[in-house]
């Protein structure tokens, strides 16, 4: 039986992966003549073989593609008859469509490790060491098809060492598009805050820059998405001097160690915790203090510290000077801005923090702070999806138009659609500084390029305050379909989505704030839902929100409403500053009526006297569980529940748990246990209410969302009261409780209502 010719089409994350030289080494295993490139659809092959070898060719293929590729899809199809006498490696065919997917930047792997420490390497103590399987990518790519020249590597000619590396497909480098030397490759510089050169030679920038370090300074280190701010995290002077210039006086600040066992010495981790760090992903793990080993200044108030692993080549040749430090790794940022990634950016905003800086001069084109995840009884949840995940896209059950979506103005991340794949953006921050805004329109031109999708759907919030919806309206500019998504009900769809289901379920949304159909601030929310629709089934009762917006960094606001709404206005208090507040709240002057759930946590703190004033935004609540966490007692207050007539919500009354927190409070019952009570009670609510709903509309599947659930104490609470009752639990799984799930739920939502 003579040889016929096939074409095999790979699609999924297929290049800069080393797809070709895998595909190169099957076929000469099994002794194939053909071809093999890339193209913008992903990887092309084209062989002579017979037909009944085809399965077992693809089979192989699917079964020992490379660890960074994801396979989407392997389609064989009969072509015009070309005969092939050896089997080569061509050059990429440029088509019109652009639908290659892009990998993530990757820690370097265990043998580019190994190189950089090895003497006798031609990369020793290489700072840009890489190859096929690890690297900067997502970071470094401009355009696709993913070649050289469309990254910020173009600008460093390969020599000829390297380029021979790169075109022997049996070495690990064939094809790698970011592989450089010492001879060709890009250079780090030392700078201190004049911006005055001290030094270009790596040994000594390192060297240097470990004196410094120990010394107490302050250095930004240019990492793979952007600058962080690195010093040392037991010396609580330098902590103070940081946490005053970049005016942030509570967020905990990222650890870096150099291995295991030095995160070990201070950290309890567990065996799934251990596999998240090592992860080439390596994101920032939260993770429970054994022993005090650094300064309470790195996260103020509380037990848990984020810290993650080296994953470049430069903090891995830093941690060879400093073995048993602790670095604070922080982004390289203002307050809620993105991680500031150019050099330009870098001294204009960053002079007055850090002392010295490395920079160097491979660009970075996209920005992407560290992801950030946290374990919860065994299962691992994402706080910042960024650096390691993005842009791997998610795979929907169904196809469907080309979609944007610009997500929530807090923790925004936006999404961009086509088909059956999901492309949601890395964090881009809190839209409310110019420059967050500006960085948040650049992306979504580089993700519609990059990706190309040319949206013919516009999704946002409802909120018409918000800086996203603007855009979207910009966007979307009469031509098209403009949709908006109610926040809470975006928030579920993003759970429903993740969990593959177009089931009706009661969806919890306990949350910071979202604009609500009435007008009004909601966020404590038991709605009926699937992807498409939805209905109000609960809600906490309103309470004023004093200053509005204001009020959420003064708690103290919050906590006085939340009295004023329990005890009456004749508990008026003496002071002058709660007067004048207490008279806004009376009068109903800028005070818009709030059910959030995050602001219940907020007032509660503040009532526990645990937070006064914050400076961001869960301060006030993690202040709280902390509290709850030195606390064992199981007692619970109850709330109470009302209306849930024919249509009506039932309504959630705290006040009643308010007025019991105040009594115990001054009858000398400790704030810690009454913080826990307060953890409990809430979680005997969620419980009771969904029952009164189960038995209403038989619905046993429930949905749990919002940033609350961020709260490792009232999430393993409520999971576990769901399992004794026998609910059906669905969870996220890649994406966040908080508003970094927006987009991605306002695309499923969008996608259910187009398709009716
Ligand atoms: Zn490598
Ligand atoms: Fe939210």
């Amino acid at each position: 039986m003579a040889d016929k010719t096939f074409e095999i089409r790979v699609r999924g994350i297929v290049q800069g992966v080393g797809f070709r030289p895998f595909i190169y080494r099957v076929a000469n295993e099994l002794s194939l003549a053909g071809e093999v490139l890339n193209d913008t659809e992903g990887v092309l092959i084209r062989i002579n073989a017979k037909a009944f070898e085809i399965p077992g060719i693809e089979m192989k293929i699917r079964g020992e593609s490379p660890a960074l590729s994801k396979i989407n899809s392997v389609e064989t199809k009969e072509i015009e008859n070309r005969i092939f006498t050896t089997f080569e490696v061509v050059d990429s065919e440029i088509t019109n469509q652009k639908s290659a997917f892009i990998p993530p930047d990757t820690a370097i792997c265990e043998d580019c490790r190994k190189e950089l420490f090895d003497k006798n390497d031609h990369r020793y103590k290489f700072p840009f060491i890489n190859c096929t399987n690890c690297g900067p990518r997502f970071s470094i790519i401009r355009d696709v098809p993913y070649d050289r020249k469309q990254t910020s590597m173009d600008k460093f000619p390969m020599c000829s060492k390297c380029r021979s590396e790169y075109d022997d497909p049996s070495d690990r480098r064939f094809h790698t598009e970011p592989t450089s030397c010492p001879i060709c490759g890009p250079r780090y510089f030392l700078y201190d805050k004049n911006k005055k050169l001290l030094s270009e030679q790596t040994g000594e920038i390192i060297s240097i820059c470990s004196e410094y370090l120990k010394n107490g300074k302050i250095v930004a280190i240019k990492g793979e998405g952007g600058y962080h701010l690195a010093a040392n995290a037991r010396n609580s002077d330098t902590m103070r001097e940081l946490r005053e210039r970049k005016q942030r006086p509570f967020k905990p600040f990222a650890l870096m160690v150099k291995d295991l066992g030095v995160a070990e010495e201070f950290l309890e981790i567990s065996e799934i915790e251990r596999k998240l760090l090592l992860g080439r992903e390596r994101p920032i793990v939260i993770l429970k203090e054994k022993k005090k080993k650094v300064s309470d200044l790195v996260a103020p108030g509380l037990t848990h510290l984020g810290i993650m692993l080296p994953y470049t080549p430069l903090q891995h040749l830093i941690f060879e000077k400093i073995y048993d430090m602790v670095l604070i790794m922080t982004s390289g940022n203002i307050s809620d801005e993105p991680i500031i990634s150019d050099e330009e950016e870098l001294f204009e905003k960053l002079s007055g923090v850090a002392d010295y800086f490395i920079t160097s001069d491979r660009e970075i084109i996209q920005q992407s702070d560290d992801s950030v995840l946290f374990v919860n009884d065994k299962s691992p949840y994402m706080i910042r999806r960024a650096k390691g995940f993005v842009p791997i896209p998610f795979f929907s059950s169904h196809s469907g138009s080309n979609i944007f979506a610009a997500g929530s103005d807090i923790k925004n991340s936006f999404a961009l659609s086509k088909e059956d794949l999901i492309f949601l953006s890395q964090y881009i921050g809190d839209l409310e500084s110019p420059l967050t805004e500006q960085k948040y329109i650049k992306t979504i031109d580089h993700f519609k390029n990059l990706f190309e999708i040319e949206p013919t759907v516009f999704v946002s919030d409802l909120h018409p305050g918000y800086f996203s919806t603007k855009i979207t309206d910009r966007l979307w500019n009469n031509s098209g379909t403009r949709i908006k998504v109610q926040h809470h009900h975006a928030h579920i769809a993003a759970v429903l989505e993740e969990n593959n289901t177009d089931d009706k379920v009661i969806g919890i949304s306990f949350d910071g704030t979202g604009f609500g159909e009435d007008g009004n601030i909601w966020g404590g929310e038991f709605l009926i839902a699937n992807k498409r629709e939805y209905s109000r089934a609960a809600h906490f009762s309103y309470f004023p929100l004093p200053g509005g917006e204001a009020a959420i960094k003064d708690v103290w606001r919050i906590g006085l409403s939340l009295l004023i709404t329990a005890f009456g206005k004749d508990t008026l208090p003496a002071d002058p500053k709660r007067k004048i507040i207490a008279e806004l709240i009376e009068k109903g002057i800028n005070s818009p009526l709030c059910c959030s759930v995050g602001r219940l946590f907020d007032g509660v703190s503040s009532i526990l006297g645990f937070s006064d004033s914050i400076s961001t935004e869960s301060e006030a609540a993690q202040l709280l569980e902390e509290a709850a966490l030195r606390s064992d007692t199981s007692q619970v207050f109850p709330m109470e529940i009302t209306g849930g007539t024919k249509t009506d919500p039932l309504i959630i009354n705290s006040s009643p748990l308010v007025k019991k927190l105040v009594e115990s409070k001054e009858r000398g019952v400790s704030v810690d246990d009454l913080a826990l009570v307060f953890h409990n009670s809430m979680a005997d609510l969620a419980i009771k209410v969904l029952k009164l709903l189960r038995e209403k509309t038989n619905i046993n599947k429930v949905a749990l969302s919002g940033g609350v659930f961020h709260n490792r104490l009232l999430l393993s609470m409520v999971i576990k009261n769901l399992e004794t009752e026998k609910f059906e639990t669905l969870l996220p799984e890649e994406l966040p409780f908080n508003d970094g799930a927006i987009a991605f739920g306002q695309i499923a939502s969008a996608k259910a209502r187009l398709k009716n």
